[in-house]
């Protein structure tokens, strides 16, 4: 396959000087007009299973209020994971939650390869490029990576409103648990996933290994599937992602 994609991400919002670069691997829905919609419904690839519902409106308005730079990834998870490293065993699934994918059964290496090179590895490349200039600068970075997750999993209700993701450097993820618990909000740590060195791409690659200070959140979709929902997010962390820094450069001296 030949075709020549439009651009795979989407840059949102603008750097306000603030130390955080919002991240969004699963924000998009889009498919490559050759896929042929995946031989999926509209429908079905609107479900969860095809991205992270409402998490495109609480990250644009997070970076509005920020303000800060949002990187979007404009492709449906079901064309490539961009939260999987290429070649993983879920990077492009041949079933997710009951729905089988049609295009992506019995794919070839060639097929494979085009969705990394198109997809996969410039929305990453312009997320690093991101990180390496303002690293350039002498500047603090943190990485925020957001997510969505469904309410209702394998007919097994999820109680938590949101969750954080964390694994070789918790820090950052323990002030935002209990800044959110102070908010009267149910909050897992590590659900309704943990973060692990392989289930995980963009924080083990951005933030873990270039020793990045980082946040992985997920936000239950029932809360965020509609505006008012997703403003009430955006203001929420809006206000606490820079309360949560704070503390952590008091905690561990480090520079604002
Ligand atoms: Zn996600």
């Amino acid at each position: 396959m030949t075709e020549i994609l439009a651009e795979s991400f989407k840059v949102y919002g603008q750097d306000g000087g603030g130390p955080f670069v919002l991240v969004s691997d699963h924000a998009g829905q889009a498919v490559p007009p050759t896929l042929d919609g995946l031989g999926l419904s509209a429908d079905e690839r609107a479900r969860h299973i095809g991205w992270d519902i409402g998490i495109d409106g609480v990250g644009r308005k997070l970076a509005d209020a920020l303000p800060a730079v949002l990187i979007e990834q404009v492709y449906s998870r079901l064309v490539i994971d961009c939260n999987r490293a290429p070649g993983h065993p879920t990077s492009i699934v041949t079933q997710s939650d009951g729905t089988a994918v049609p295009r992506n059964q019995s794919l070839s290496m060639q097929d494979r390869a085009w969705r990394e090179q198109a997809i996969l590895h410039p929305y990453h490349q312009r997320i690093t490029q991101e990180l390496d200039a303002r690293l350039a600068q002498k500047r603090a970075v943190v990485v925020v990576a957001l997510h969505s997750f469904t309410p209702v999993m394998r007919e097994v209700a999820r109680p938590w409103h949101v969750g954080l993701l964390h694994n070789h450097d918790s820090r950052l993820a323990h002030i935002m648990i209990d800044l959110l618990r102070a908010e009267g909000l149910v909050v897992g740590d590590n659900e309704p996933y943990a973060l692990t060195d392989t289930s995980d791409y963009t924080i083990p690659l951005h933030g873990e290994q270039r020793a990045l200070p980082h946040i992985e959140i997920e936000i239950r979709q029932d809360l965020i599937a509609h505006p008012e929902g997703q403003a009430e997010w955006a203001a929420r962390l809006a206000s606490l992602l820079p309360q949560a820094w704070r503390i952590f450069c008091t905690r561990y001296e480090q520079r604002p």
